[in-house]
């Protein structure tokens, strides 16, 4: 009996016929052609941090943690080439050491090169785009096991930046960086009025902006940050006691008593947000102060939506916990993506913020994943790939005009399905 995968977040699983882990390129070719061989389908995991089905398969599956190098830094260019499973976390320490950085990070920094951009994972800045933009040149694997090699030349790229895993296995990426540098972080507990009203300015004064708002509290917090010289405060030391610690056993006690007792969850989140929401400035190096400590398992939806658009989505999200006696505990987040031209982008064509609604145990799970579903469809909400967001290919071909232009080309790349599981026929319509 094959090793069982499940989502870091105990969303999905599977038991794949078999699991494979190549040292290099050639292998990878070697395991596609005779998975497909044997009428197998393949998927790649990366860490399992999506929420969505997109790894599950009854085939192949693919792990990349022996591909993890930094391969090259072009400083002439500002490039740093990767292989696909190197994980963020070890990418941004060893450009750090070259004296290099990515100019965006997420949350966290523990998913793999491969795994970020196949899903489009972001940041929140209206300067930079999501971390596939970064994209310049790929290197995949194709059902045929044979290398397919996009530079910006090549028409495909746009469609591979956000690939779905659909296209093959990405055994390489070059992506835009530049020289390491700094960033002050500062946290300003304001209303939820205050904070929404500022979703219309706050990402055109600052490079990395984003809001955190806590249901049945009137708790807000802006955290803005810009690139700063000052002496660096972020500690090490502190990071890891949030992680260990805080998040590890209060947060996630706190998630559990919750879910056991759901009449508690306005109290609890009224406790969290006296001690979480405070005033707070951190000064150090980018992606340590951008991402965040690891937080307790629990589930994320998350829907893009024109930038104009979000203070109407939160308004909303708000009074349909309160007109329905929803229980969230967990805060809602609003963060900022720059418009792109990427085919399968969440952000393409247009100035996004990226509404995400989180929960941690709540009996009330999917009447709220409903609830934002229906209030971003009126604004054209398009899903995060990663997360936990009901589509058909009929809504994604409405809200992603180059939808059926990528379902093409997948069927072009791999016409007999290697890389087709039932997350990928939901999104190309088969
Ligand atoms: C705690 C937490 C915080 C998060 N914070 C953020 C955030 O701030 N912003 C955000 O946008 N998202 C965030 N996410 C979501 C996460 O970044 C994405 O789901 C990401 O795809 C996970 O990366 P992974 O390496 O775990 O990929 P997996 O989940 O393992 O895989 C994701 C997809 O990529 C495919 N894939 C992986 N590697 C390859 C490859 N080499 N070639 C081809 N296909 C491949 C897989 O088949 C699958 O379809 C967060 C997730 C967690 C758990």
């Amino acid at each position: 009996m094959s090793e069982r995968f499940e989502t870091w977040g105990k969303t999905h699983r599977a038991t794949p016929a078999a699991w494979a882990m190549p040292a290099d390129e050639a292998e990878v070719a070697d395991v596609v052609r005779r998975a497909a061989a044997a009428g197998q389908g393949v998927r790649v995991v990366g860490a399992g941090h999506s929420w969505s089905d997109c790894v599950v398969t009854d085939g192949v599956i693919v792990r990349l943690d022996r591909l993890d190098q930094l391969l090259q830094v072009d400083e002439q260019r500002g490039l740093a080439t990767a292989q696909a499973g190197m994980r963020l976390r070890a990418f941004n320490a060893a450009l750090h050491a070259r004296g290099y950085a990515i100019s965006i990070v997420g949350s966290i920094d523990q998913q793999s090169l491969g795994g970020l951009v196949a899903t489009a994972t972001h940041g929140s800045s209206l300067v930079h785009g999501n971390l596939s933009s970064f994209i310049v040149a790929m290197r995949i694997v194709t059902a045929t096991g044979d290398v397919l090699v996009l530079d910006e030349g090549d028409p495909r790229l746009p469609a591979a930046r956000v690939s779905l895993g659909a296209l093959g296995v990405v055994t390489q990426l070059t992506l835009r960086v530049e020289r390491a540098f700094q960033v002050a972080e500062v946290s300003t507990p304001v209303t939820f009025d205050a904070g929404v009203q500022a979703l219309a300015t706050m990402a055109g004064e600052h490079e990395w902006a984003k809001l955190w708002w806590l249901p049945h509290t009137d708790a807000a917090l802006l955290v803005r940050a810009r690139r700063s010289d000052g002496p660096a405060t972020f500690s090490p030391r502190h990071r890891a006691i949030d992680e260990r610690v805080v998040n590890a056993h209060v947060f996630k006690w706190l998630l559990a008593l919750g879910s056991a007792v759901p009449a508690l969850i306005p109290m609890l989140n009224r406790v969290v947000a006296a001690a979480y929401f405070t005033a707070r400035t951190v000064v150090g190096r980018s992606d340590l102060v951008l991402s965040m400590a690891m937080p307790p398992v629990h589930r994320e939806s998350e829907w893009a939506v024109p930038a104009e658009h979000a203070a109407d989505v939160m308004r909303r999200l708000r009074a349909a916990i309160v007109a329905q006696g929803l229980r969230v505990n967990f805060i809602v987040e609003a963060r900022y993506v720059k418009g792109d031209s990427n085919w399968m982008s969440p952000a393409y064509g247009r100035d996004t913020v990226q509404i995400g609604a989180y929960v941690g145990g709540s009996p009330d799970c999917d009447a709220y994943y409903a609830a934002i579903a229906r209030i971003v469809a009126e604004h054209g909400g398009r899903p995060h790939w990663g997360k936990e967001a009901a589509f058909d290919a009929a809504l994604i071909r409405r809200v992603l005009p180059m939808a059926d232009a990528f379902a093409g080309l997948v069927r072009e790349v791999d016409p007999d399905g290697v890389f087709r599981n039932p997350f990928v026929r939901r999104v190309i319509g088969e």
